[in-house]
């Protein structure tokens, strides 16, 4: 998340990023580990770094709690604006800032995770006074005065000051009174409808029926030990591990277009509301500080500067992949031609057949299939395999710690410096869906660190995971989001206002991605054998195969990419248009044409939150993260590489611009070379 103070200005507090979320492992490695050292071997951490999480029972505490954190931050607030704009300026700032991660965060992600509804809402109901509270400290004319006579000692400190006064001024602090209380009124609104939308999506409980008829070709685990309804039906809901394998595998085309029409309209006609009203508010918003769009607004401060270079960006990835989607869909077309057994002229390619027909000719022309890979992927020995990666790589070593939290199957794991032992960090995990949790793949940077704060940062890492085991698709899942925690626990920064993740938009999926591939590599997947001794190997010819196989489908998959990019960047252009019109035309112009009646849109939460004018991110941090991937080429799991990794990039946060971090670790200017040749292989 950016600062607190950024927060304010950036209307709704983006807590997470997300994807499409011990013990030491093996002996020997840890001996080999400790001779390798001229240090003894270190302690086993028995407690976690920083603050416990903290526990609430019922809802009451956490009003509470609500009350307390916001009149400690008002006595904090009123402290800062008697501190003279004096050297110590800057921490005591950050000090402010540290306050109310502490008290905040941890409510505002209970929200997201907590099992009973009451302590979500009530859990809700507090971040919107928080988001209320930090729009009203954007404003603070007497911080800002302040901010504005600090001299920074260097290029860090100048770095957080710019941060702090463009945190101010975009929070409207410079504008006249009326149009600054518009302003404000304008945030605390958007807060409020952001929360509704992610409110309507988390607790969208929609269970469809199937007859087993309906499911021949879904794996029986999937289904098995399902509910059923009166007529002995099998209950399904959009929750990944039952969505994917529907969509992937059902063969009556009937039961695929049921599961994907439920999942691409959750949300409903509610959130296409509250969607145009965001868009509508974010516009008149941009208009009050003299721009003409909310992405000329936000892209200033992100590495793409400008609008129309996000427009170019998107264009030449358009044209590197359009010819590869057009004979992919050609290929899926024959496809189903030919299961169908009927002519290819008469066939068409539903949205429904997608992800049907591209597993299907993976299977064909590569023999692979995700579900072979669940048996050899059970999900706590990959966690453990996926925490043994960044061992190996970044010098870190994880300690499981027994802790009470808001959930008896999360976990909790304590993060040292694998050479002394020094406590670093705390990382939380939650593996499996339950009604009412968060639903996609996400981690939640609720505390950043901070060196002169002597602050070590935590993180919560959270996923859906199916219990018979993970797809080797899921793995890599897990490795991105493990490389937004990385980022969080890791990073060394000066003030907590920039640690980790709270670094550009179009940056902050750069570390994610780029662990992604790490699962294809033989070398990598050998670290399974060292957390999970019992566990069989996947069968080498078994990842040969899914590593031909991984590109199949690479044209569509990156032009849908496009799309939701594109589509992000015309819903917060000047005319701010109605969003299912929007959607209805730009989907309609690609070849796949638009589905009547679907609304995609009211899912598409990243549009709702700190993602607006930003989807495109993805595809703009791939671009690095490829580039970075050039430097692990040799040996992803070279220690030496790893460590400059995570001291350069990692470690610096959102204290340096990252185009100056990737040229630091790379040694050179970064370049799109590796990302366009990728896509045009
Ligand atoms: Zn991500």
């Amino acid at each position: 998340m950016k600062t607190l103070l950024l927060a304010a200005a950036l209307a709704v507090a983006a807590v997470h990023v997300d994807a499409k979320p011990r013990k030491p492992a093996q002996k020997s490695g840890q001996k080999a580990a400790a001779k390798s050292s001229r240090h003894k071997a270190p302690a086993k951490l028995a407690t976690l770094p920083g603050p416990a999480f903290p526990t609430y029972a019922q809802p009451g505490q956490i009003e509470a709690a609500c009350d307390a954190g916001l009149a400690g931050a008002k006595q904090r607030v009123a402290a800062l604006e008697q501190h003279k704009p004096d050297a110590g300026w800057l921490r005591a700032s950050d000090e402010l800032n540290a306050y109310i991660e502490d008290v905040s965060n941890p409510i505002d992600f209970l929200s997201h995770v907590h099992p009973d509804k009451a302590m979500r809402d009530t859990a809700q109901a507090c971040a919107l006074r928080w988001a209320e509270f930090l729009s009203t400290l954007g404003q603070n004319e007497t911080l800002y005065r302040a901010a504005k006579q600090v001299q920074p000692a260097d290029a860090i400190d100048r770095e957080y000051l710019r941060d702090t006064l463009q945190g101010f001024e975009d929070a409207g602090v410079g504008l006249p009174p009326e149009p600054r209380a518009r302003a404000k009124a304008i945030n605390d609104r958007i807060t409020d409808l952001g929360q509704q939308f992610e409110k309507n999506v988390r607790d969208d409980n929609t269970q469809l029926a199937f007859t087993e008829a309906e499911l021949r070709g879904v794996p029986e685990s999937v289904w098995k030990g399902a509910k059923r309804d009166a007529q002995g039906r099998v209950l399904l809901t959009l929750a990944y591990p039952h969505y994917f394998p529907v969509v992937q595998s059902a063969e009556d085309p009937a039961a695929r277009e049921r599961m994907w029409r439920a999942k691409t309209d959750e949300g409903g006609e509610a959130n296409l509301k509250l969607l145009g009203e965001i868009a509508q508010l974010r516009r008149e918003y941009a208009q009050l500080f003299g721009h003409a769009s909310f992405d000329d607004f936000k892209l200033r401060r992100r590495m793409a500067e400008k609008t129309e270079k996000v427009l170019r960006f998107l264009d030449d990835v358009k044209a590197a992949v359009a010819d590869a989607e057009q004979r992919e869909l050609q290929e899926l077309r024959e496809a189903k031609a030919r299961h169908l057994n009927q002519p290819v002229q008469s066939v068409k390619l539903q949205r429904w057949d997608l992800p049907y027909y591209t597993e299907r000719v993976r299977r064909e022309r590569y023999s692979v299939d995700q579900e072979a890979f669940r048996p050899y992927f059970p999900p706590q020995p990959s966690l453990k395999f996926a925490l043994r990666v960044i061992e190996k790589t970044m010098g870190v070593r994880y300690t499981r710690v027994p802790a009470k939290l808001w959930h008896p199957e999360v976990q909790a794991y304590a993060v040292s410096e694998a050479k002394t032992g020094k406590p670093l960090a705390t990382l939380l995990v939650d593996l499996y869906p339950r009604e009412g949790k968060y639903n996609h793949a996400a981690v939640f940077s609720y505390r950043n660190g901070s060196t002169l704060l002597d602050r070590v940062p935590q993180a919560a890492l959270v996923v859906n995971f199916d219990r018979q085991g993970l797809t080797l698709e899921e793995l890599e899942t897990l490795l991105h989001e493990l490389g937004h925690a990385v980022h969080n626990n890791l990073s060394a920064t000066r003030y907590s206002s920039q640690g980790g993740t709270s670094t550009l938009r179009d940056f902050v999926e750069a570390p994610s991605q780029m662990l992604e591939d790490w699962v294809y590599d033989p070398e990598v997947l050998k670290t399974f054998a060292e957390v999970c001794p019992v566990c069989k190997p996947v069968p080498e010819a078994l990842l040969d195969k899914a590593r031909a196989a991984k590109d199949y489908g690479k044209g569509v998959k990156f032009a849908r990419q496009h799309l939701y990019a594109s589509y992000d960047i015309a819903l917060h252009g000047p005319d701010a248009p109605e969003p299912m019109g929007l959607w209805a035309r730009m989907e309609g112009a690609t070849p796949m044409g638009h589905v009547a009646g679907s609304k995609f849109p009211a899912g598409f939460g990243h549009l709702a939150s700190g993602y607006a004018a930003g989807y495109y991110g993805y595809l703009w941090s791939l671009v690095l993260a490829m580039d970075l991937r050039t430097a692990f080429e040799p040996d992803k799991l070279d220690p030496k590489v790893g460590r400059r990794y995570r001291d350069i990039v990692l470690g610096n946060g959102g204290q340096r611009p990252p185009q100056e971090l990737v040229r630091e670790f790379l040694g050179r200017e970064p370049n799109a070379k590796a990302f366009y040749d990728y896509l045009k292989q």
